[in-house]
């Protein structure tokens, strides 16, 4: 990707929902659809087609029911909300001239850049782009690529999974953090951000705005590396991690191993504290299956290169060494393959 030119400012205009541009969501799974809802729900009362799915292609359109529903259960009540949102190809040519401005990018980590490559003509040179992706590197390269205030990205604790095709159910709720990953900010900036928060659903989802994405990032990147691959190596839910004990020593040593490195990469934050984080997060989620066990047992390809394989790139860079790192990242990629 090659570094774009600044934006040019541009007059304000006051931060509003009143003057929010239609939304384009990428990838139409678990999160696209949790957030496509909720993105809708709140866009409404401003926009006649607040939310379109961009799928993958004219196969994939042909198959769309035509409505996206989401299950909530909260307790005792459950609710479900179906909502009737237009879906086009990434390949749709019908377009024109016609740009995005506003596009929720809601792929995995793997399939992020290829994904956004194919919408790359439809999109509008100064479209805001927001990144939903778990990891690091994606964000960090899409940022560096594209013209400031233009690239965002969400941290959320919200979760969700697919009971089939564009039904998900949502999983868990808590909190989602917005940021970027400029390490200057400027007027420009803070405007789109705040522009962007008045346009997203903000209070449904919790959304807040956090001044320093990077850190946020990097420690959901490090709790990530430090139990999903494990969940894998064990098969066992979150929780396992601790109370077994080969488990327990095992994610103990590679908390010190990701410190260790967090310390020696230039840009990462130290975190000492891991195996404790680690510790409260595996409680709290005893009961999860992570991310990339439900991939493997899925036999889909896991998030693993995005998550212990990055770690292991920036090790290289930095002539660190990360042996359980590499461990993990390989068992990851053995256990995904067919027998
Ligand atoms: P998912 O259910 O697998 O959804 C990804 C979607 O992207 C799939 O529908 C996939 O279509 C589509 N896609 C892939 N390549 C595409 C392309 N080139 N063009 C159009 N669509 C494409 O994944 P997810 O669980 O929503 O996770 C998305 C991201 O959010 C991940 O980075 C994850 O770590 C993060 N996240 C997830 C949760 C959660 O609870 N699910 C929570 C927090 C963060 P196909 O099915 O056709 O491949």
């Amino acid at each position: 990707m090659t570094p774009q030119p600044a934006l040019k400012d541009h007059p304000t205009k006051p931060a509003t929902a009143q003057n929010a541009e239609p939304w384009f969501v990428l990838g139409a799974g678990s999160m696209g659809c949790l957030w496509s809802v909720a993105m809708t729900q709140h866009l409404e009362s401003v926009l006649a087609q607040p939310v379109t799915l961009l799928l993958r292609d004219d196969n994939a359109v042909n198959f769309y029911p035509g409505k996206v529903t989401v299950e909530h259960s909260s307790g005792t009540t459950d609710r479900s909300v179906e909502l009737t949102l237009p879906a086009m190809s990434v390949n749709d040519t019908s377009h024109g001239a016609f740009k995005i401005k506003r596009l929720l990018v809601a792929c995995k980590a793997q399939d992020a850049d290829a994904a956004l490559a194919s919408v790359a003509a439809m999109l509008d040179e100064q479209a805001i782009i927001v990144l939903l992706q778990n990891g690091l590197k994606f964000q960090q390269q899409l940022s560096l690529a594209r013209p400031p205030g233009t690239v965002f990205c969400l941290s959320t604790s919200f979760g969700a999974w697919q009971r089939e095709p564009f039904h998900v159910v949502a999983a868990g709720g808590g909190e989602s953090w917005l940021g970027h990953l400029r390490e200057e900010s400027s007027p420009i900036l803070q405007r789109s951000q705040l522009q962007l928060l008045s346009e997203l659903p903000d209070v449904a989802m919790n959304i807040r705005i956090d001044d320093d994405m990077q850190r946020r990032l990097w420690e959901k990147l490090a709790v990530n590396c430090a139990i999903n691959g494990l969940t894998v190596i064990y098969n066992c839910r979150n929780g396992e991690l601790l109370t077994r004990p080969a488990a327990r020593e095992h994610c103990q040593r590679l908390c010190t191993e990701i410190s260790t490195l967090m310390h020696g990469i230039a840009l990462a934050p130290d975190m000492p504290e891991l195996w404790q984080r680690v510790q409260q997060v595996a409680q709290a989620t005893a009961l999860n299956v992570s991310s990339t066990l439900q991939d493997v047992r899925r036999g889909k390809h896991t998030e693993i290169e995005h998550l212990n394989g990055y770690l292991i790139e920036l090790a290289d860079r930095h002539r660190l060494l990360c042996p359980l790192n590499q461990q993990v990242v390989a068992a990851v990629l053995e256990s995904g393959r067919p027998l």
